[in-house]
């Protein structure tokens, strides 16, 4: 006999912060350095050293606060986690914990094929990160680097309101890109400079009560997040349905293997002993100061796609794929400024089509774009200027990405690919190309019509592409009623 279960999912995410130095002292905030070389004796946690709170932390705090429509706690508070690890040098962590800076957001996701959701956020706070134990080709021993320790963290803690591994997935899509387009995170899965941890349970569809989570950390894309939700859903319906209970816990996903795995019981709040952070004063927001960053807000994803799809026409679809990263629509716009007199619909069409066709083949970012905004919006402009056709224009397209940019008005002109527009040019290819088919006149005549396209072809092969199609169209009709 089997139930039909209903999954229940809240992710908690951790952000790694793109201020210049740390969130306590005035180490440069830099990945990659020599293990240990970034550190101070606040990083490190020496006796009688005192934290300060670096206020670039708190206004990307506020920044991320006011893009999920949270409220932000004008008066908040540090308090201390405290638990020991190798790595934790203070022997606690700094965090927020009863009063958090921002409370009651949401995100409106839009999960592939399904009816758009609002998702609440519980709460923004801010934290830091810990230092790293490394263990890979270390013999007989582990070694700590501190660099990473002083890290500003935002964890961002979703509501249990995703009801599926796509909503998961969606939720984190555009999550990366709000924090993305307000540069305060680089939204780096693999990496680790946005962190996602699942709280993954089950209940009997209609039941009220949640049934008992997991935690499943280890997670470093969000395909990962998705595959390592539909595994541990089914893992505990299977457990269910052969009598067993889940336990609360965290686990660990691996991704060779597929599964999750039980890492260690859950601890509980009261575990951390957490207590106001006596070495930080409470968090004072000047309401002035939330004025102020809410003025230099960008504008988010949603919203440009509402205004791509209202004021510039394009299609729900086209709105989607352009604002889906704020470089990409950062380029489109570029491109679209420089391609007058066309269209935004015919500037989406080559910046989703060739050029993002071209990108994403070659498995390069949109900023490494061999052809600049501004050449492809010229190249634009000269297909409705009617200077060439849409088929001469791939060709110049793949010049230039070929020579890494360049001026497609110059690369035409001197290639010779100018559209021939002239009339009489045409008109004596086309009496040159009826001449040699007599028979196939005859057979449009008497009403094979579609012989139409082989004229055209046969005459837009003699032009290599440059003559004007709508003029062919034109004359050849012409031609082909009175002759
Ligand atoms: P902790 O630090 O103990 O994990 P948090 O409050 O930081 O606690 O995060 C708890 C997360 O678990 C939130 O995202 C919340 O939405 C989610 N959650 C809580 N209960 C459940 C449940 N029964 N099933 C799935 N997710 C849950
Ligand atoms: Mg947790
Ligand atoms: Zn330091």
């Amino acid at each position: 006999m089997s139930t039909d279960f209903e999954t229940v999912i809240g992710l908690e995410i951790h952000t790694q912060l793109l201020t210049r130095s740390k969130i306590f002292c005035g180490c440069p905030n830099r990945f990659g350095a020599a293990p240990n070389t970034q550190i101070c004796p606040v990083c490190a946690a020496f006796p009688g050293v005192l934290p300060v709170l670096n206020r670039a932390v708190l206004d990307m705090a506020i920044r991320t606060g006011l893009a999920v429509n949270g409220q932000i706690r004008l008066r908040n508070e540090f308090a201390r986690k405290n638990y020991f690890y190798p790595d934790l040098p203070a022997g606690y962590q700094i965090s927020q914990f009863e009063l958090p800076i921002v409370e009651h957001g949401e995100l409106i996701i839009e999960p592939e094929g399904a009816p758009s959701r609002r998702i609440g956020i519980t709460r923004i706070h801010m934290e830091v990160d810990a230092g790293k134990n490394l263990h890979e080709g270390i013999q007989g021993a582990s070694w700590v680097d501190l660099n990473r320790t002083g890290t500003p963290l935002l964890e961002i803690v979703s509501e249990p309101d995703l009801r599926s591994a796509a909503e998961a997935g969606a939720y984190l899509k555009k999550l990366r890109s709000i924090v993305r387009y307000l540069e305060v995170c680089d939204g780096n899965m693999e990496e680790g400079s946005f962190r996602c941890d699942a709280n993954v349970s089950v209940r009997p569809r209609g039941a009220e009560r949640f049934g008992t989570r997991a935690e499943v950390k280890n997670l470093n894309s969000i395909r990962n997040v998705m595959r390592a939700i539909e595994y541990e859903a089914q893992r505990q319906i299977d457990l269910i349905e052969s009598g067993g209970k889940v336990v609360q816990e965290t686990r660990l996903w691996d991704a060779n293997q597929n599964l999750t795995r039980s890492m260690r019981g859950k601890e509980e709040a009261h575990d951390y002993r957490y207590f106001p952070e006596p070495d930080l004063p409470p968090v004072v927001i000047a309401p002035e100061r939330i004025a102020a960053i809410r003025a230099t807000m960008p504008e988010l994803p949603d919203a440009k796609a509402r205004r791509f799809r209202d004021t510039l026409g394009l299609s729900e679809y086209d709105a989607g794929v352009l604002t889906a990263s704020h470089e990409l629509a950062g380029y489109f716009e570029a491109t679209l400024a420089g391609a007058a007199p066309a269209d935004a619909k015919s500037v989406a069409n080559w910046v989703t089509g060739d050029l993002l066709g071209r990108i994403n083949k070659e498995g390069l970012e949109i900023t490494a774009s061999p052809v600049p905004a501004q050449a492809l919006g010229a190249l634009i402009a000269m297909i409705q200027e009617n200077v060439i056709s849409g088929k001469i224009a791939k060709t110049v397209f793949a010049l230039l990405w070929e020579q890494g940019g360049g001026d497609p008005r110059r690369i035409v002109a001197e290639k010779g690919l100018n559209q021939v527009t002239d009339q009489g040019a045409i008109e004596a290819e086309v009496d040159r190309i009826l001449a040699l088919h007599p028979e196939k006149i005859a057979q449009y005549q008497a009403g094979k019509s579609q012989l139409l396209g082989f004229f055209v072809g046969e005459i837009m092969k003699a032009t290599r592409g440059k003559a004007n199609p709508g003029v062919v169209n034109e004359l050849l009709k012409n031609r082909l009623q009175t002759s």
